[in-house]
């Protein structure tokens, strides 16, 4: 697997879960990855040995996604260190949820800073670098389509801010060549959402397939948008959630 030879990339919320599977895929793929941390340094350094084991350059940025200066500061940091970047992928994410009548103002602006800033400011960014066939490619969640449990109101539309954002951006980028998407996933096996919680059952039953995605399920659709596959797709949402809006 080359397609992505010759590439750099920055995943945001590279040290574990989905975002640590996308550094390891387009590692694989052939890309120098760099990625961002804010709370697991050891984890983001496992993350680099395995890009390294693969021969590939990588390189692990602390930078909280909720510091507007640091998200900048990063993707600067990034495209110096790698010598040019190809594919921005904006992946880090939390996850509060809990009754209406409990969500602090404290946490709608937590939520909308990692999920909305955070995702406009490193596209902004990114925008400076990146080239003709240059991607990126933001992380949100089938919750932005269907929300069929109660407490997820902020997270949901968090995520749903990223549909316009992706078409606004794709219309501002095309005429830089540049291609932008969102990838929706549906349940997935991370410290977020483990496969044996007890609500993993009630989730499962909400989808077609029945089964609890993978990490490695969302990397390949990313690594899929960020090569050749993913030259014509822009201002579009993937789902990767076993048929959850089906
Ligand atoms: P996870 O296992 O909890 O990992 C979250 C990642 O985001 C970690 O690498 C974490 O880094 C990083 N992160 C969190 N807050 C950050 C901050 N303020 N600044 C920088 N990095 C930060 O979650 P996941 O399941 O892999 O989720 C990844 C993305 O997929 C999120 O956007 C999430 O909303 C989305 N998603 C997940 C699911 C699911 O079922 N798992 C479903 C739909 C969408 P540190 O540990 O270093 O802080």
């Amino acid at each position: 697997m080359t397609q992505l030879a010759g590439r750099t990339a920055l995943v945001t919320g590279g040290s574990r879960g989905i975002g640590a599977a996308i550094v390891r895929r387009l590692a694989e793929e052939g890309a120098d990855v760099a990625l961002t941390y804010h709370r697991s340094p050891e984890r983001a350094a496992e993350t680099v040995r395995a890009v390294e084991q693969t021969g590939r350059r990588a390189l692990a940025i602390p930078a909280d996604a909720a510091d507007p200066d640091a998200v900048v500061a990063a993707v600067d940091r990034a495209a110096a260190a790698l010598g040019r970047l190809d594919v921005l992928v904006n992946n880090a994410g939390i996850a509060p949820y809990g009754p209406l009548a409990e969500v602090r103002r404290a946490d709608v602006d937590a939520v909308l800073a990692v999920h909305v800033r955070a995702v406009f400011l490193a596209s902004q960014a990114a925008a400076r670098h990146l080239g003709p066939g240059g991607r990126i490619i933001s992380i949100g969640s089938s919750f932005a389509e269907r929300v069929p449990i109660p407490g997820w109101t902020l997270y949901a539309a968090s995520k749903s801010a990223l549909t316009g954002l992706t078409r606004g951006l794709a219309r501002d980028l095309g005429p830089q060549g540049v291609s932008v998407t969102v990838v929706h996933p549906g349940d997935t096996d991370t410290e977020m959402n483990p496969a044996d919680s007890p609500d993993a059952d009630a989730a499962r039953a909400l989808s077609a397939l029945g089964r609890y995605g993978r990490p490695e399920d969302v990397a390949a659709t990313v690594a899929h948008l960020a090569g050749p596959g993913g030259a014509q797709i822009t201002g579009a949402a993937v789902a990767v959630d076993g048929g959850f809006a089906a």
